[in-house]
């Protein structure tokens, strides 16, 4: 027997449109890549969008047509999200960082039809476009005077004539919740990018999960400001939970530094903002070193990589923010965990909640979970036990875009994310490697996460990463290589005295190297692959 309610189907557009009818005064304030600070409604958001639909309409663009962006988050970029998918297109958000051949590959592999972009990316985009023949039109994001004269690109035309040129009548169409919306390329860090397609349905599931109060608690009394880019998994979901809630959505722009994004959160009176630990780190730095305090920042969520607890208590202690810790993937929308405590943590002292808060959290309804060994057996959750995570859920990548190769998820249906990972009894999750980075010593496994995590700790380092290396005797040992923080020395001696008493023996890094700074990957991650490169021939005694 069937329920007996309406089968409206679950649409993207249908956030702006609730946005706009509903919290039509809640502002959307973004930092322009061409200057100034650009401020409107979500009202004004929506009329933009339909007559972006009109634009997009008139060229041709078609249900399931890819439509590229490579910009920074802006107002103009949230029109495209909706605007795009609004009409039963895909929008297709690509990472300006990755190197030009993997930016070749995913608009190839992609068949983009049209590319906006903003002016910072004007010189990529000219490199790019020979070599990109499915891209018949290319959109400035700006106003008609920033076009440059003689350029060669083809259909160039700037963004604002586009819409000024098209009424915003337009209703947006009903079409299965399945149809595709939005399209992101993994960033590569350990293979070829493999790009993941995402529903209507799977982007509103999510963008509802998101909000609830253990996992990013979004709410109308919020100003959100996603420090994570547009281009990185939708900025987490962000861009529809905001206007989903009708709060305020502030977006920084090309302006990702420091003192850009303190200007900002003052200026704006941002509540809650989200990020990898790279951004928070450096925030960090600033505040210090200018006794800045935040005036209205209380929360934010931090992921993509681990977050040192060292840097949890400092937000928490020093500036009044509390961090959650979050895991996620390209793959899994991505917010898989959050490190919500339950109230049975409540009563713990702060060293022991830290403990609990550190960790990768708790699934999210929506992502079931489970860890297992070589065998496929399922661990127990002890939160000793670790083995490969996998997940599974309405918004878990179910195979990726054009791959060809069937066969992404295990036998009975469930994704390997190529973590590996504990559970602890209360359903915490921590995520204790990558699998590629597990360091294997004698027969034991050594998390190169907890590592780094306790070397930063140390007052002299600003970031450090730990990557296997050849030993005779135990097949990989440890090696830490650290970033100074500047003016700050310690020699390699106190750092391995540091570890004393805090690692397991056979945890303790062998040796430590110094260097200026540390390679990272396209979405802020320590890239390993590069490391081993630089460090190979290594070996420890
Ligand atoms: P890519 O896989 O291309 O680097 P993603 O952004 O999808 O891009 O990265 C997902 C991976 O990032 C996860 O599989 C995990 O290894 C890592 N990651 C994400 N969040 C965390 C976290 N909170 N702690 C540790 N690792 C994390």
């Amino acid at each position: 027997m069937q329920g007996l309610m309406m089968a409206d189907q679950l649409r993207v557009a249908g956030v702006i449109e609730h946005a706009a009818k509903w919290h039509s005064d809640a502002e959307i304030v973004s930092r322009l890549p061409e200057g100034g600070l650009h401020r409107y409604t979500y009202a004004d958001a929506h009329q933009r969008s339909k007559q972006l639909a009109n634009a997009l309409l008139k060229i041709g663009i078609a249900n399931g047509d890819r439509v590229a962006t490579i910009a920074w988050n802006t107002h103009r970029h949230f029109e495209l999200y909706y605007g795009v998918a609004g009409i039963g297109a895909v929008c297709h958000t690509i990472n300006p960082r990755l190197f030009p051949e993997q930016l070749v590959y995913i608009i190839n592999h992609a068949e983009d039809r049209l590319l906006f972009f903003d002016l910072t990316f004007l010189p990529l985009v000219e490199r790019l476009a020979p070599l990109c023949p499915t891209v018949e039109k290319w959109v400035l994001m700006a106003a008609a005077k920033h076009l440059p004269v003689g350029s060669e690109l083809p259909g160039l035309c700037s963004y604002e004539d586009l819409l000024s040129a098209e009424s915003p009548d337009y209703e947006w169409p009903m079409f299965d919740e399945n149809t595709a919306c939005s399209l992101c390329y993994t960033s590569g860090t350990t293979d070829q990018p493999k790009g993941v397609l995402y529903s209507h349905r799977s982007t509103l599931l999510h963008a509802m999960a998101i909000s609830l109060p253990d996992a990013l608690n979004c709410s109308a009394l919020d100003v959100i400001m996603p420090v994570v880019p547009m281009f990185h998994v939708n900025a987490w979901g962000l861009p529809y939970a905001a206007p989903l809630n009708g709060a305020k959505l502030v977006l920084p722009g090309a302006g990702m530094d420091a003192a850009s994004l303190y200007e900002l959160f003052e200026s704006e009176g941002v509540t809650f903002s989200a990020g990898v630990p790279t951004i928070w780190l450096g925030l960090l730095q600033f505040m210090r070193e200018g006794k800045h305090k935040f005036s209205t920042l209380r929360r934010t969520v931090v992921g993509g990589s681990s977050c040192p607890p060292a840097l949890m208590l400092a937000f928490e202690e020093e500036l009044g923010v509390t961090i959650k810790h979050a895991w996620g993937m390209t793959e899994t929308s991505p917010l898989g965990t959050a490190g919500h405590l339950k109230t049975k943590h409540q009563s713990l002292n702060s060293a022991d909640s830290l403990a609990v808060r550190a960790k990768q959290g708790r699934a999210v309804f929506g992502v079931d979970m489970k860890i297992v060994g070589d065998n496929g057996h399922e661990l127990p959750h002890d939160g000793v036990a670790f083995g490969d995570l996998l997940v599974r859920g309405p918004w878990v990548v179910a195979d990726y875009f054009r791959s060809g190769t069937p066969g992404e998820l295990t036998a009975d249906g469930w994704f390997r994310t190529g973590d590996v990972a504990t559970i602890d009894l209360d359903g915490f999750m921590q995520i204790t490697d990558r699998s590629k980075d597990v360091i294997k010593s004698g027969g034991e496994w050594i998390s190169s996460i907890d590592l780094e995590n306790l070397a930063v700790a140390h007052p002299a380092v600003a970031e450090a990463a730990v990557i296997g290396v050849p030993s005779a005797k135990w097949s990989e040992r440890p090696l830490l290589i650290v970033v100074r923080r500047p003016g700050m020395d310690v020699s390699a001696e106190d750092l391995l005295a540091f570890f004393k008493g805090k690692v397991a023996k056979f945890s303790e890094p062998d040796a430590v190297e110094f260097v200026e700074q540390l390679p990272h990957t396209a979405t802020g991650k320590l890239l390993k692959t590069q490391l081993r490169k630089d460090f190979a021939g290594y070996s420890v005694a």
